[in-house]
């Protein structure tokens, strides 16, 4: 059995797991910030709720990024973690194994053992929510890649400048990363809504902006247009160099089936393979996507 954790910047999330659904949740506490001390003692109470034997280990999901060299965790919104060896520091209190992953890369984990990806060998899970970010599962292993950075594909100066429908020059915009014109400006929910403003001058919530195209407004199948073509084209770049079988779809904008299959046919349309089956399908796996990656993330080790 493995416990299993979703550690997020306001809430831990433990389960215990005996397969690769099988969860058994153990509820959820407020994540310590600052006291790594105090962010010890919840995970051991969590894990003696869960009623772990001596010695059983614990695999992680964690909104932040791991170096595999080193094991360094860079998790801005938890400073108590920030800058640590956090499975190494973990197993060293706890007297356990501990597996940690990105959030991202157990998403996709999740999605490979257990959710859309399930049965495919490449599997490049993509996350269109707040921002963008994605992650790879070959052969049911995570690829990390060096310093853990694999799969991000949000990031970098990759947002065209120029589309031709509608015409429309895009400035680009200031990215959190520090580089400017990363698909993850425009790419996200707040991306949707920030084309939707600029060219129609609107504010608008994006779960409102998907509605009203799917409803037939005239301006918001627009906006998708433009939304489209920019994600459009990275993807499909990734899918060539990747080669993926399947690319599932997470966060918010996964949830609506109607974006992603437009997304899909825009992204088949750009690549070199060429296939009548649907390569960018929605996640499956939403609500408990972190710990069951989590989970996966152990059993692919071999764990049980
Ligand atoms: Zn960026």
């Amino acid at each position: 059995m493995i416990t299993c954790f979703d550690i997020g910047g306001s809430a831990i999330k433990a389960a215990t797991a005996s397969g690769s659904e099988s969860l058994t949740p153990l509820g959820r506490v407020p994540t310590p910030l600052q006291d790594f001390a105090a962010f010890t003692a919840a995970i051991a109470q969590l894990v003696e709720t869960g009623g772990a034997t001596a010695g059983s280990p614990i695999a992680i999901s964690i909104t932040g990024v791991i170096d595999p060299d080193s094991g360094i965790a860079t998790v801005a919104n938890i400073p108590c973690l920030d800058g640590r060896p956090l499975a190494q520091d973990l197993g060293a209190v706890l007297q356990r194994p501990v597996l940690v992953a990105n959030d991202a890369d157990c998403f996709v984990l999740a999605e490979a053992h257990a959710g859309a990806g399930r049965g495919h060998r490449v599997v490049f899970g993509a996350i269109l929510g707040t921002g963008v970010g994605g992650g790879m599962v070959v052969d049911g292993q995570l690829h990390r890649g060096a310093g853990g950075w694999a799969g991000e594909w949000g990031h970098g100066t990759i947002v065209a400048t120029e589309v031709s429908v509608p015409p429309f020059k895009i400035a680009h915009f200031p990215c959190g990363c520090g580089r400017i014109g990363c698909l993850d400006t425009v790419g996200g929910a707040r991306g949707v809504e920030k084309l939707h403003k600029l060219l129609h001058g609107t504010e608008l919530a994006s779960l409102a902006i998907i509605e009203q195209w799917t409803a037939g407004d005239a301006a918001a199948a627009q906006t998708v247009d433009l939304y489209i073509q920019l994600v459009a084209q990275p993807l499909a770049l990734v899918a060539n160099i990747v080669g993926p079988d399947i690319i599932p779809v997470g966060g918010g904008l996964g949830n609506s089936a109607p974006l992603i299959a437009r997304l899909d046919s825009a992204v088949r349309s750009r690549i070199l393979r060429q296939t009548d089956r649907p390569l960018v399908v929605p996640a499956q796996l939403t609500a408990d996507a972190g710990l069951i990656g989590a989970a996966n993330l152990g059993f692919s080790q071999g764990w049980h």
